[in-house]
């Protein structure tokens, strides 16, 4: 137990990126229903990913983060979340393949569902509302009524979480995700005209499969390769939801987030003295620190000490996100900070959130040579600097989108309208998430 931490202590520190809920009844009695409710994930669940993420950090393990920029309660369903899930499995294969060491799953998934905005209000043919924070503070459209924080969301959030974890549970464990089947998945993509380049690869991966089998996997073995971890994760952005949902865990008696196996704070809500690192700090989960541009090492240095004070290995995933061209600038002094302070993380990064430009037709987007490019860099980096390049971070579902442009079917500018999904930031399609992991792949190889 973290001296001196409760669970609210985060309310007396400032905080930003939160919502002014108007109705303080309403909240209260969402709170209250919270709660109550059965906790998400279990302590020994979020250890267990601690220890995986601790190979990570090792070189022993590779972390492959991904799912929905903000998860909606449109567009959930069964589908949706299997197909993010299959083209998941199939990057981790293929990434396993590449950096010869088992590959952690993590989903942006089961509680993404808050978001941190750039600017309070937005306008819109001259009329000013404040921002959509995502589908769990208040609503997508563009009216007054819509927009109004609303505490039952919460509630909604929860209820389409749980359902979502029974799902990927049974998905990981019910022989979906059986390697031999993954295996012809991403034989399917590679037989495309488009994706030739990347067949060999997958026929050695394929190869090596048949091998196993010749070898004479045992039954046993045979079970274990029909079952997979997966764990979940999401930006604790609302503090609320996340200390309704805190608990104590009853082997340790230390408490732990009950929303998601990791949880990560983001670059706008990182100020080291306020709500969300107080809260994040007193939680035993994995945590994720997202470093962009304006993270300097002397802020690092004193979140490390907040966040991860016994310098316990698996504790803290340090995501960096600066953008394409921008890493050789900004990533060296924070490695160096970390190696100076003898500090564990695990380096994570996400060629994502540095990397999003407006198309001419309006639409955000992100070109896949930026984001190809920021991996590369940061694999240059730890490699000049002699570190360990642990996991990658992608905004990405299973859906054939046309949200970011480029990849080997490539998607132009003039594309990018006619499947637009996306109720915030623009992912990665199931086509350009698999070809990045026989790219990253690469990475790894060398
Ligand atoms: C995100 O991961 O969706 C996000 C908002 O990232 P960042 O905090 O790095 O901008
Ligand atoms: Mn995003």
């Amino acid at each position: 137990m973290v001296k001196g931490w409760t669970k609210s202590g985060w309310r007396a520190k400032p905080r930003v990126q939160m919502p002014d809920y108007p109705d303080a009844a309403a909240l209260g009695a969402v709170e209250a229903q919270l709660a109550k409710m059965p906790p998400l994930v279990f302590a020994g669940e979020a250890r267990r990913l601690k220890a995986d993420l601790a190979k990570a950090a090792r070189g022993e393990a590779f972390l492959l983060q991904g799912g929905d920029c903000a998860e909606s309660f449109a567009e959930f369903s069964a589908d949706n979340i299997r197909d993010t899930f299959k083209v998941m499995l199939q990057m981790a294969i293929v990434l396993t393949w590449g950096a010869k060491v088992p590959v952690v799953k993590v989903g942006r998934m089961a509680g993404q569902f808050a978001k941190p905005r750039s600017a309070a209000t937005e306008t819109i043919g001259g009329v000013e509302l404040p921002s959509y924070r995502g589908d769990i503070i208040n609503g997508f459209d563009f009216t007054a009524d819509a927009r109004v924080p609303d505490p039952f969301r919460m509630l909604q959030a929860y209820t389409q979480a749980a359902a979502s974890l029974n799902l990927l549970r049974a998905f990981s464990t019910g022989g979906y995700a059986d390697i031999h089947r993954v295996q012809s998945w991403i034989a399917g993509f590679t037989d495309e005209d488009e994706a030739a380049r990347y067949r060999e690869v997958a026929e050695r991966i394929g190869d090596a499969m048949d091998f196993m089998t010749a070898a004479g996997v045992t039954s046993d073995t045979a079970h274990e390769l029909g079952k997979v971890d997966f764990y979940t994760s999401h930006e604790a952005l609302l503090l609320e939801y996340e200390e309704a949902l805190c608990r104590v865990d009853s082997t340790t008696g230390i408490p732990v987030a009950g929303s998601g196996h990791m949880i990560w704070i983001g670059d706008r809500t990182r100020q080291p003295d306020g709500a969300h690192v107080e809260f994040c700090r007193g939680v035993q989960n994995p945590i994720g620190l997202k470093c962009g541009p304006s993270t300097t090492a002397d802020d690092l240095k004193v979140l490390m000490a907040k966040l991860n004070p016994e310098n316990e290995p698996g504790r803290l995933t340090l995501i960096a996100r600066f953008g394409a061209g921008k890493v050789g600038e900004h990533l060296p002094r924070l490695v160096r900070a970390v190696q100076a302070e003898g500090a564990n993380v695990l380096w994570s990064c996400d060629p994502m959130h540095g990397n999003t430009i407006k198309a001419a037709s309006g639409y955000k987007t992100r070109p896949f040579e930026s984001v190809l490019r920021e991996v590369r860099e940061f694999f240059a980096v730890h490699k000049a600097e002699g570190t360990i390049p642990g996991g990658v971070h992608f905004e990405m579902t299973g859906r054939d989108v046309t949200e970011c442009t480029g990849g080997v079917r490539a998607v132009s500018d003039e594309d990018l309208s006619s499947r637009y999904h996306t109720a915030c930031d623009p992912r990665l399609n199931a086509s350009q998430a698999l070809e990045l992991a026989f790219l990253v792949a690469e990475e790894l190889q060398d």
